[in-house]
Order: C-alpha cells, then structure tokens, then sequence
C-alpha cells in the first residue's frame, strides 16, 4: 500500500457504507453490554475471525524448506491466509490438525520449493511499433507489463526486482499487483535509472548536487531501491574491459548517500573493470552485470551485505548476434567474442572467491517467462543445482532485505511457493516447467 493506485483502489474499498454502519452497530452494542456480556461477545467474535480464517494444507512429496537444506520427503505445509503457518511431517488432514475446514492440495508426486525470486527484470520494457507516439508510450508499456508480469509468475517467479524503467507505467503495474487487481510476482522498483545526463530528464545527472536531486526525484516516486549507470551500456563501445568509469567518485557517492538517507539500497549497472570497482567503493549494494570484474572487485564485493547480479543469460542474445549479423565490425566481434567467455569465467571465479551471487536474468533484453534459463547457465558455469536455487530464493531475499517474509518456506514467510515433477537438484533444468506456483497463499497456476 504505498503508492498513488493503492490509494485509489483503497478508497474505493473504504466507501462500503453497509460494512461501516455494521460496525457501528457493534460498537454500540457493545458500550450497553454488561462486562459479562462484553467478554461473551468477544470470545464470539473472536471465533468469527478464526472461523474467517482461510486454512490450506499442502502435501508435498518431496520439500525443499530451505534451499541450501536438505529436503524431505512426506510433508505437509500448513497455510493460514497468506503465510506459512507450520510444516508437519507425513500428510496432514484438517481432521488431525484440529481446523474446522482446510482445503487439500496434493503435490504428493511433486517436488515443492520456495517460489523463484528475480533481481534483474524489466517488465516494462521493450521496444514499441514506430506508430505510437511519445506521448502514448506509456500506456503500451503498461499493457506490455500486464502481459509480462503474468508469464513471469506463471514461470514460478514470484517475486521481482525491477531496476529502470521508462515513464511511470511500472509504479502502476506494481501498484496494480500490490492491490490484487493484475496477476503478477512481488514487484520491488527502482523508477528511472540514475545516469550521467545533462538534459534535465528524471535520472539524469552531471554533479553532486544534480545527482542528489535525481535520486531524490525517484524515491518521492516511489522507488524501492535506485539504480544507477555506472559504465555504459553492454552493447556501446565505451563499455570495453578498459574503459574508465563514467560517473565521478563523489557523484557515485552522492547517489548512494542519498539512498542511504531513505534506507535504500543502491544497484549499479557496470560492465567496466573501472567502472565495477568505483561503484563498490563509492558504496553501491549490488554489481548488475560485473562483465570484467577483477581480483579486486572480489574483494571489494566480499565487504559485508553484497551482491553480484550476473544476467548471464544476455549471453544466449550477444551469441544469437554474433551468429547473425554480417555487417559486424573485426574489432567489434572480437571484443564481444572475449566477453562472452570472459563474463561467465569471472562470474565463476567470483563465486569461488565467496561472492554471494543473486539471480538476475535481464528479462526484458532477453524473453520474460525463460528466466529459470539463468539459473541453468550458473550451473554451466560450476555451482551445484542447490547454489544455483540459493541464488534464486535465500539470496535474493537478502539482497532485498525481505528475509523475514520471503526467500524460504519457514513459519511465518508468504506462502510463496512452486512445484515441479522433476527433481531440480538432479536437473535444474526442471525449474523452466513449472506445474503449480501459489503466491501470498492463492493458487495461481493449479496442478
Ligand atoms: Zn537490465
């Protein structure tokens, strides 16, 4: 409930003039009662709200509690509302856990985990005909994002990091889920990428001052955490191994200070050596990309609470190109053909050193929907099927900060949860078929 749409649909809600006098009603009752009868009524209406309650109970065959835990086979989720209530072993019926009426779901041929978690997509994004005019871009990308927030928790990812958009349409499509008015994951949103810009749009900015305002602009927004453009562009020239960073010491600092007066994290885009390692010691929480990282960003990247967020899946795109286009420049294909193998072997090098990796896939350049794709390229690259889903589920929620709501099934978390009817650690690959995803307790995509 933060933003402008929330406010809207709630006040709609709050106009149920029936439900407000019913209540008055109560009230008043209750002030001619006696204390006896006062204590009677509470207790009733106490049982109303347990009798409210809405209690599911799910067996899976297989449960994976906690990604980096063993599973366990025969278990039974027990959900009240929207959250974990508790795990019972063997398969429980409302009869033997004492609840007036649950409803079943068998996933007892199924292997059941925590709902997969996103750190680098942008729903709205996309390139729109040539017919629509400037001034109407931003509805289609609201209608853009409608259709990908709904094939991305249909995928099983049940929660996303959206870092830059266009306009104004991601608060909304937020705003809309958050509400339960759209289909789609939890949706944590940066608004406009930060960037070096002397035009005076919303992100741009070329000065301490100028940065601070920038930032400033996206958190009165709305924004959950910011973004910023720390080097250029994967596809740009500027964005070589040895390009320098983009942004000036004190301004990188400026944006992270300013996030940090809110309680926000800060993810920088960087590709560059350079630009990878001021961003870190400016102080951002996440390296988005990191395709020539170094020993030192290792080290600056194991300093308390952060993250690197790979996207390794625009690699299947950069090859698809490299494949295709015939008009490519000698130096171009030669640069993009290094970082290709580069990117993955520094990824995997990092992770060795201890880096704690996120999932990110950067759906949005490359299909919503494939984003379990990332996670088979982590694989490629040398974590065990179990690390890959720590980086999908436990990490992501750390970098989030959302560790006590989301990331594992334990007592008091979302229900959040998907199921497959391959067994992941043998094959992560099992993780792009998804079969039942709930979120927040509502089945989203039956068995
Ligand atoms: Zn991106």
């Amino acid at each position: 409930m933060r933003r402008l749409l929330n406010k809207l649909v709630s006040a709609k809600r709050g106009s149920d003039d029936s439900r407000a006098v019913g209540l008055l009603a109560v009230v008043l009752l209750m002030l001619f009662l006696s204390p006896a009868g006062l204590r009677a009524q509470s207790d009733e209406e106490a049982a109303q709200t347990r009798e409210a309650d809405r209690w599911t109970i799910v067996h899976a065959g297989t449960l994976l509690r906690v990604p980096g835990k063993e599973p366990l086979e025969r278990q039974s989720l027990v959900i009240q509302n929207d959250r974990i209530d508790r795990v019972v072993a063997g398969y429980a019926t409302s009869e033997s856990l004492e609840l007036d009426a649950a409803k079943v779901i068998d996933l007892e041929d199924d292997f059941v985990l925590p709902g997969l978690m996103d750190m680098h997509v942008h729903l709205t994004g996309g390139s729109l005909p040539d017919s629509v005019p400037d001034e109407a871009a931003d509805v289609y990308r609201l209608t853009i994002g409608i259709v990908n927030a709904r094939k991305t928790l249909r995928a099983g990812y049940t929660t996303v990091r959206n870092p830059g958009a266009t306009g104004w349409s991601i608060f909304a499509l937020s705003d809309g889920i958050d509400a339960g008015e759209l289909e789609g994951p939890r949706m944590f949103v940066a608004g406009h990428t930060i960037r070096i810009g002397t035009d005076g749009g919303s992100g741009s900015c070329y000065s301490v001052e100028s940065c601070r305002a920038a930032v400033r602009r996206q958190i009165q927004m709305g924004a959950d955490f910011i973004k910023v453009y720390a080097t250029c562009s994967g596809g740009q020239p500027c964005s070589h191994e040895k390009a320098p960073a983009v942004f000036l010491k004190d301004e990188l600092e400026a944006v992270v200070q300013t996030a940090q007066s809110r309680e926000m994290k800060v993810a920088a885009h960087a590709h560059t050596t350079a630009g990878i390692n001021l961003a870190l010691e400016a102080g951002v929480d996440s390296i988005e990309h990191g395709s020539w990282l170094d020993e030192r960003s290792y080290e600056l990247l194991l300093q308390s609470n952060r993250f690197l967020v790979p996207t390794l899946m625009v690699r299947d795109l950069v090859q698809r190109n490299l494949d295709k286009i015939e008009d490519m420049t000698p130096e171009r294909r030669t640069r993009l053909e290094r970082s290709q193998k580069e990117h993955p072997r520094r990824v995997a090098e990092a992770f060795k050193a201890g880096v704690v990796i996120a999932s990110g896939s950067d759906a949005g350049v490359v299909p919503h929907g494939d984003n379990a794709r990332e996670l088979e390229w982590y694989v490629a690259i040398g974590l065990t099927e179990m690390e890959a889903i720590v980086t999908a589920t436990v990490n992501a929620a750390k970098l989030l900060g959302e560790e006590q709501d989301l990331g594992t099934l334990e007592d008091g978390k979302y229900a959040d949860l998907i199921a497959v009817s391959e067994n992941p650690l043998e094959d992560i690959s099992a993780l792009t078929d998804v079969d039942f995803v709930m979120k927040g307790g509502a089945v989203v995509v039956p068995r």
